[in-house]
Parts: C-alpha cells; structure tokens; sequence
C-alpha cells in the first residue's frame, strides 16, 4: 500500500498546494488550526484531521506550509512528541537554514527525516502547479517525495543537508523583493514625470529594466489598484530579515538589501502586517505626491 499523505498549513500557498495533490489523484489527510481553511480543501475532496495527531496517526509524509520559523518549529516538535506513523516530513515553508537545522534535529530524535522544500512563484504558480521547488534532504526520502513535489512544479535538488535549501529560496527572495523595490520606485518617479504606467511597463519588459515586478507583479496587482498578490508584507519581511541575519552571519555585507528592508518595514508600519507585499509603492506614492494606477479608456 502507498504512503498517506499528510497536509499541515492550508492558507494562501497551502490551500492551493493540497489542491494539487487531490488534482494528481491523491486523498491528503489535511489539518490546519483556521476551521474556515480546512473546509474548503475538505470539499475540494480531502480528508479532514481536527487535530495533529489525527493526521500523525495515519500519514507517513507530512508536508508543512506553514508561516513562521516559530511556527514550524512548534508544528515539528508536536510531531515528534506524537510521530505516529510519520516517517518523513517535507517543509514547504520559508524558515531560514537555523530554525530548519533545528526542525532537522527535533525531528531525527523521532526517527523522522526531513526533506526542506522551499518554494517560490506565489499563489498563482501554487494554484498552476507552475511553482520552482528547491529541495535538500537525504536521496532516499528526496525520491520518495520528488513525484509528488512534481505536482506543485519545478522540482530542484539542491543537496542533501536540510537548510541549504533555505539558503537558496532566502537568496530567490532577496532578488524578488529588491525588484519589487527599485521597480516602485522607478514607476513612481515616471508617473511624477508624466509618464503612462502601462507604456513605461511595456517598454520596461521590452528593454533590459525587465524584473519579475514589471513583468508581473506591478502589471497585475498595482496598476488595477487590487494589490491581492497573496503574499503578506509580514511574511515578505520575514524572509528579508532571514536573509540578511544569514548574510550577517556568514559576513557578507548586503547594502542593497538592507535597503529593500527598510522600505518593505515601512509598509508594514503603514498598512499593516496583512497587508499585500505589492503594496510597498503606497509609501513611495504618498512621498511623491502621485499614483501609479492604469489610466481609464478615454
Ligand atoms: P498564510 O498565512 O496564508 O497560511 C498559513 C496557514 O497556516 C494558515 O492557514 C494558518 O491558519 C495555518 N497555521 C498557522 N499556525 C498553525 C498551526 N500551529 N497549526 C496548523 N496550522 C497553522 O501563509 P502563506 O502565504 O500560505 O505562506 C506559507 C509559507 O510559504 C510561509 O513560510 C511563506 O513565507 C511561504 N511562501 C509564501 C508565498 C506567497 O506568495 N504567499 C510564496 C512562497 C513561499
């Protein structure tokens, strides 16, 4: 008999993911501590765990999308302390290569391994299956669990210590994030300038000031004015943060993305932890005087 699959963390990237799953023909056992989450993918035809060790009980791979490092950590130790009959987790999350080290060792006192599987391409790849997925963790587990990752996209293999994975999905999201920044930036002194968003977005993915922000995420979510990317600024903050104390601590100075974090503290001081990381213009657009919106049809 195959393994069970277990499914812990069912918001913005989990919901979708789990979906996937059942999409590839599978019955994930799912659990999440929102009752609202757990329902939808219930409907959506999987199965539901109202606790933990429900879920433990039964699944023997248990992915975790789950939103912080402190998150993770508490989730893993929950699951050493009742492993059932868990032989594998795999941690889609975002922890950083510390606190994913530390879920390693929690978790190997309970006989369990660990595969760490970061992701990235937001709600939408998540939703297409269109994701990179960037994974470490022992061969034998790591091809246990490759045909089922290959439901949520890309597959990488990184190596075969969990946290190296963290390592490169931290470096992806610095990228990310710094584009998202200086992309504002520049959109918002074109349109102080005068200049049509959508024209300068056009020429911008034409030319070689082409970023995953012009060519996605300010096309998309800014110039409509629906900010809805689906991913938080407190989150988005998180892996900045991750990023740079992992820069600090292997002494590689970041000025630039130093930078990016303050602009993206600023937005959450702003609008709010729950606020969309495209929102980090809004700042910028109210210094300027000027809002880089699509303009209405004549
Ligand atoms: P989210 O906040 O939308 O979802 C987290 C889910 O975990 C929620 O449904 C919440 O109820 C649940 N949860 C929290 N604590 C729990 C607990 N103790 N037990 C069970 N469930 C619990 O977050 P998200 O945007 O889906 O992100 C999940 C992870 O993926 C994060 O680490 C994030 O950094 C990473 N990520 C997000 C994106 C994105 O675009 N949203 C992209 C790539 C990676």
């Amino acid at each position: 008999m195959s393994d069970e699959i277990g499914f812990v963390g069912l918001g913005n990237m989990g919901r979708p993911m789990a979906e996937r799953l059942i999409g590839a023909g599978h019955r994930p056992i799912v659990h999440d501590r929102s009752q609202a989450a757990m329902s939808e993918v219930v409907a959506a035809g999987a199965v539901a765990a109202a606790t933990l060790e429900a879920l433990t009980a039964k699944a023997q791979t248990v992915f975790l999308s789950l939103p912080t490092p402190e998150v993770v950590l508490a989730v893993g130790r929950a699951i050493a302390g009742s492993p059932g009959v868990v032989k594998r987790v795999v941690d889609l999350s975002t922890t950083g290569p510390k606190s994913e080290m530390e879920l390693a060792d929690i978790l190997a006192g309970a006989g369990i391994a660990l595969v760490d599987s970061p992701v990235s391409g937001g709600v939408a790849g998540a939703k297409k299956g269109s994701l990179a997925l960037m994974a470490a963790g022992p061969l034998a587990h790591f091809e246990a669990v490759e045909p089922l990752l290959g439901a949520f996209g890309k597959v990488i293999r990184i190596a075969e210590e969990p946290g190296k994975a963290q390592v490169m999905k931290l470096i992806n999201n610095i990228c990310s994030a710094a584009a998202l920044a200086i992309t504002s930036e520049a959109m918002v002194m074109g349109a102080k300038a005068g200049l049509d968003p959508d024209v300068m977005v056009e020429v911008l993915n034409a030319g070689s000031g082409r970023t995953t922000a012009s060519a996605d995420k300010i096309p998309r979510f800014v110039l409509p004015g629906s900010f809805d990317f689906g991913f938080a600024i407190a989150l988005s903050l998180k892996d900045i943060r991750l990023c740079l104390e992992e820069a600090d601590r292997l002494g590689v100075p970041m000025m630039v993305g130093n930078a990016v974090r303050m602009l993206f503290s600023v937005t959450k001081a702003d609008f709010g932890a729950d606020a969309d990381m495209t929102e980090v213009i809004r700042p910028l657009e109210r210094w300027a005087g000027v809002e880089v919106r699509r303009r209405k049809e004549a």
